[in-house]
């Protein structure tokens, strides 16, 4: 699968799954929806950062290639651990971590998987890599001021960041490589489907409707439709009062 379908389908899945989360006692409302969209992507693009010279790797510069080198050396390189439930349990870990520390951590985190998200989408906030990195980290800050202002509730991070992992092991188990679940106990690599990566039905048909409903399920989440509403009704008395009978 291209990053593009990834991202797109781990902000689907967590935004599916918001509902259920609440049922549960997870609060995810208000500023937390966009938060929860944002960790979604980001984690879908996480287990591919095993590979120094793919798009994840290269997007925040020589931090995310070393990462990306040292991720890979530690979990036996491409399409390895880190495309297993081992890898699962390790990003997972490290969203529990940052939820439960918070402020500059929280940030830095948020800041991180919007910039992977980002680079997968192909979103260039500005063109000079060095100014993409501030940018990512103005909005990883950004995501944790509202979140202060908005009295956010982290808990709902490391639910989005397990979501996430787990819709890019389920695209990858679609195409003929698959994932190695249990690595490095059994290297076994399991696929339910044997599509090939970049093939014509994911640009054109999958991508597309995936960044639809996406966009719909933040909207709908976040209230949108509600708040809509009276947005409308606002902006029709503003040009009735400024248009003459
Ligand atoms: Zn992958």
């Amino acid at each position: 699968m291209i990053g593009r379908t990834h991202a797109t389908s781990g902000a689907v899945a967590v935004l599916a799954v918001v509902p259920l989360l609440r049922q549960h006692g997870v609060p995810v409302d208000g500023w937390s929806v966009p938060v929860a969209a944002v960790v979604g992507a980001g984690s879908a693009m996480l287990p591919d950062l095993d590979h120094p010279s793919g798009t994840i790797a290269r997007s925040v510069g020589p931090l995310t290639t070393g990462l990306a080198r040292a991720v890979g050396f530690c979990l036996g390189g491409h399409r390895n651990g880190t495309h297993s439930l081992l890898g699962l349990a390790l990003f997972t870990g490290l969203g529990v971590l940052a939820a439960d520390t918070g402020g500059i951590t929280l940030g830095l985190y948020l800041a991180f998987l919007f910039a992977i998200a980002s680079a997968a989408m192909h979103v260039s906030l500005v063109t000079v890599p060095v100014l993409h990195t501030v940018a990512c980290l103005v909005v990883g800050a950004a995501l944790t001021r509202g979140a202060l202002f908005e009295s956010f509730s982290p808990a709902v991070v490391p639910w989005a960041v397990g979501i996430g992992t787990t819709a890019h092991l389920v695209g990858d188990m679609a195409t003929v490589q698959g994932c190695p679940l249990f690595w490095p106990f059994w290297k076994h690599r399991f696929n339910y489907a044997s599509l090939s990566t970049n093939h014509f039905t994911e640009r054109f048909v999958v991508g597309p409707a995936l960044t639809f409903v996406a966009i719909y399920l933040v909207v709908d989440e976040v209230g949108g439709v509600d708040m809509l509403g009276p947005a409308w009704k606002a902006a029709v008395e503003v040009v009735r009062s400024v248009v003459p009978a």
